[in-house]
């Protein structure tokens, strides 16, 4: 762990890394206790006003030297990765560490955008309180100050990136915790910000569970914001605890994306996109467009074509090169998803692909799966499984696809397949999400990316996610 510029040991000990397609042990994390929590946060704290004055030139250089870092150690940050995530080689090499280097040359770009923006003066009447006469006036971006980053498990080190990368850049000092299945690649990469020359307290690495290092954080009279990514329920727990200090907050929470495919839609284009993602880190993924609303002129293609691609996508071994669908991360993580796979059939849906155990010797895999005929109010419909799981719902119209999409508690990512630009468009500004794809599941970095609803609060991504760990200060003289 990094704690105001040293590395240390757990103060609780240490805890089994274990490979989930192995079953193996592939390392020790170290468990913080609660005191290195909050010396961590306290580090951060002490580090803030120093940093928050730095150079943007100077933030920017510690932000590409740390990209020029991950980059030398890809090489051993690429097997920590894949072992401790279960990540197929495709997903590690494509996925977890370029994107993470993406990032922080990003935002060390980002650490020169301008903080100041210029308001056009406004003509004031006398009052009681002030004579009157324009008033010039700007607003400036000031950092928030002390910023706890928790991650979840699925992207550890990209995650993380995307949250150390905007916070810095902006003159924020960090306390980051990773999830405690996969927390490995992010305590090199804790050595990394230290060998980079952050200052001492900028940075700081602590790794243990959500119920005590997550906890200790969140509640610290250190922390100012918290930049959040995981489930609906913890981060409406953190977002309880945080509320009470007025701490800023930053919510990327789960998912249920809605694909919706109209009877115009291109369809080879519709089924190979939604099962590049279905499949991609084996479902475990917030973005994926797990609930089909197919509708019924092409209802009967789409799980033709849906049930074909299950059947050509290879289980097992993720070092193995046409590997596609890898282990879920944990023995837990399996077992939710194949009761909530029962639970979509108890409740009416009839699985065509899929639903068992692929036969391995080793591992927590769970085969490509497909329930169709749902309703939608299936719990297979409704809930998040963050796995290879789809379901399938057939619609009648435009209105009734819409009324299908919006009827869960989540908002995060959409998409739509449709020949005609023009309903696809009017379409998607009637979802109530925070994003829409339209015949595509490829994303812009630069867009606005977070969710409506119960998929979180506030938004990451280019420019808006550096202003996200932000707060606006207006100045205003007379003149
Ligand atoms: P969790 O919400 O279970 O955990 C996320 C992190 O929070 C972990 O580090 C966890 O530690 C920690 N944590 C748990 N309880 C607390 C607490 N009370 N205070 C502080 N920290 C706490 O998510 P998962 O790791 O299971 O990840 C899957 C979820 O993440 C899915 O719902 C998925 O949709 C969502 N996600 C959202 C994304 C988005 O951008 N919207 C992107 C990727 C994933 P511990 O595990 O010990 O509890």
């Amino acid at each position: 762990m990094l704690v105001g510029g040293e590395l240390v040991a757990g103060g609780a000990g240490s805890y089994d890394i274990v490979n989930p397609a192995t079953e193996a042990v592939v390392g020790q994390a170290p468990e913080a206790a609660v005191t290195q929590v909050e010396a961590a946060a306290a580090a951060a704290a002490e580090a803030f006003p120093a940093w928050s004055r730095t150079r943007p030139e100077e933030r920017a250089a510690l932000l590409d030297r740390a990209a020029d870092l991950l980059r030398e150690r890809m090489d051993e940050l690429i097997p920590l990765v894949q072992a401790e995530t279960g990540a197929t080689l495709r997903v590690a090499k494509t996925m977890q560490v370029p994107t993470c280097i993406e990032r922080f040359r990003r935002y060390a770009r980002g650490a020169l955008e301008p903080t100041t923006i210029p308001l056009p003066p406004s003509e004031m009447p006398t009052t009681a309180l002030a004579s009157g006469g324009i008033m010039g006036a700007i607003a400036v971006r000031q950092p928030v100050g002390v910023v706890a980053c928790i991650t979840p498990y699925n992207f550890p080190i990209v995650n993380m990136a995307g949250k150390i990368g905007p916070a810095l850049a902006m003159g924020n000092t960090v306390v980051v915790k990773p999830a405690p299945q996969d927390p490995l690649a992010v305590t090199v990469f804790g050595e990394v910000l230290r060998e980079a020359g952050f200052p001492p307290g900028v940075v700081n690495v602590v790794t243990g569970s959500g119920a005590e290092a997550g906890q200790a954080l969140v509640s610290s009279p250190h922390v100012d914001m918290v930049s959040f990514t995981g489930s609906t329920p913890v981060g409406r727990a953190i977002g309880e605890v945080a509320g009470r200090d007025m701490k800023r907050l930053l919510l990327e929470l789960g998912g249920k994306g809605a694909g919706i495919v109209f009877d115009d839609a291109d369809l080879p284009t519709a089924i190979a996109t939604i099962s590049s993602v279905w499949a991609f880190h084996s479902g475990q993924i917030c973005t994926a467009p797990t609930r089909v609303i197919a509708q019924r002129g092409v209802y009967d293609q789409v799980v033709a074509g849906l049930q074909q691609a299950a059947g050509r996508m290879k289980v097992g071994d993720p070092l193995a090169p046409d590997t596609v669908v890898g282990p879920l991360i944990s023995e837990v993580q399996r077992d939710r998803v194949e009761a909530l796979v029962r639970a979509g059939i108890e409740q009416g849906g009839e699985l065509a692909a899929g639903g068992t155990r692929p036969e391995l010797d080793h591992g927590f895999y769970v085969a490509p799966t497909l329930i169709v005929g749902c309703k939608p109010d299936n719990a297979a419909v409704q809930q998040e499984f963050f796995g290879p799981v789809v379901v399938v719902v057939a619609v009648d119209d435009e209105d009734e696809a819409v009324a299908v999409a919006n009827s869960t508690e989540f908002g995060l990512y959409d998409y739509v397949f449709s020949a005609d630009t023009a309903r696809a468009m009017r379409v998607a500004k009637q979802l109530r999400t925070g994003n829409v794809g339209i015949n595509t599941a490829q994303r812009n970095h630069e867009a606005p990316f977070g969710g409506f609803k119960m998929s979180g609060v506030g938004r990451d991504g280019g420019s808006f996610g550096l202003h996200a760990y932000s707060e606006l200060q207006s100045i205003v003289w007379p003149g």
